[in-house]
């Protein structure tokens, strides 16, 4: 059995951080990571909030330059999802995948989140056929036809502002009348000219017969029921913390989020958790990468208290 002083799930903002921190503590680290390194970002077409790029970055890349620097400093990815994790009578933890069973004396959960779904007809049928939760991946598919995106934070905006430059026009179709998404963001959204609105108005039904051909939209206000011919829905609803591994272990608020203290400590001893899995996360790279050096300097000062 590989045995880590800590293991870190999820190799996101938060878990590729608290791996060049761990690595650089000289502490054996490993990450696990189910999909593509990065986590979010990893499709994320500009990251212009990130301190330090003032031309912004493409995530991919800033992704991997977060890889190689955890790399460097020792750190271990195994391309893998968790699907267990226990802790032993030691103290110690059992961090299981699907091939093996690793052993770790702290363990970092860094899982992330994902993304919500509308739980519409037509939803989960025209998956990848013209809806979509990723339009730096998808938006180019819709080059100079009507698009629909669902949402009214920075993602939705942000994701809208994005497909503008494939697709003839942009609905952002929002359930109030009012955007959660910051300033700067409304701003350019209400300049571009493609982009429309479709305020207190949610997508009830999406239609097609091979991909996407419509979306059935309700009018909260007025309860009026109309049909608007597009290729593709985006929808970008919020999501929902990738916390299962910690069900039973650590404590976890309504939404699903770990509760954890300044430290990022659960009350679990060698249990911390970062990012956006956590209760109260900012849900920003850069926060998420703060929570990820302050989880691995606890594990680091928690394993010094062991001796
Ligand atoms: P969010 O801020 O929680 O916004 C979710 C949006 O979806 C809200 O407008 C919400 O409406 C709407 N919504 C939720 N459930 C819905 C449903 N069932 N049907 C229709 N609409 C629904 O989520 P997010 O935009 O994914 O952002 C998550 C976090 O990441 C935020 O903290 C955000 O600031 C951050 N983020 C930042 C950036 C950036 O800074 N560049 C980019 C992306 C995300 P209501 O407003 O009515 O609740």
């Amino acid at each position: 059995m590989d045995r880590y002083d800590i293991a870190i799930i999820g190799g996101g903002g938060a878990g590729l951080t608290a791996a060049v921190y761990a690595g650089r503590a000289m502490r054996s680290t490993v990450v696990f990571e189910g999909n593509v390194t990065g986590g979010q970002i990893a499709t994320t077409d500009v990251v212009e909030n990130f301190p330090g790029f003032p031309e912004g970055i493409n995530g991919f890349d800033l992704a991997q330059n977060m890889l190689r620097q955890a790399e460097k400093f020792g750190a271990t990815v195994e391309y893998s999802r968790v699907e267990r994790l226990d802790r032993a009578g030691d103290g110690t933890f059992a961090v299981a995948t699907e091939a093996a069973v690793y052993r770790a004396r702290a363990v970092i959960v860094a899982a992330g989140a994902d993304y919500n779904k509308l739980g519409v007809p037509g939803e989960d049928e025209f998956i990848g056929r013209g809806v979509s939760y990723c339009a730096t991946c998808d938006a180019a598919f819709f080059t100079g036809q009507d698009v629909v995106v669902v949402g009214g934070g920075d993602a939705a905006v942000e994701e809208a502002l994005f497909t503008t430059r494939y697709a003839k026009t942009v609905t952002i179709v929002h359930r109030r009348d009012t955007l959660r998404a910051s300033g700067i963001l409304q701003e350019r959204a209400r300049a571009n000219e493609k982009i429309r609105f479709a305020w207190d108005t949610v997508v009830e039904r999406i239609e097609g017969a091979d991909a996407v051909e419509r979306a059935v939209l309700r009018n909260l206000k007025t309860g009026t029921v109309s049909v608007m011919p597009v290729s593709a829905v985006f929808v970008f609803i919020g999501q929902v913390p990738n916390s299962h591994l910690l069900k039973g272990l650590a404590d976890l608020d309504a939404g699903g989020h770990a509760i954890v203290d300044l430290q990022m400590a659960t009350t679990v001893p060698g249990l911390f958790v970062a990012g956006d899995v956590r209760t109260k996360a900012a849900r920003q790279l850069i926060s998420a990468a703060g929570d990820g050096a302050t989880a691995a300097i606890s594990a680091e000062h928690y394993l010094a208290s062991l001796g």
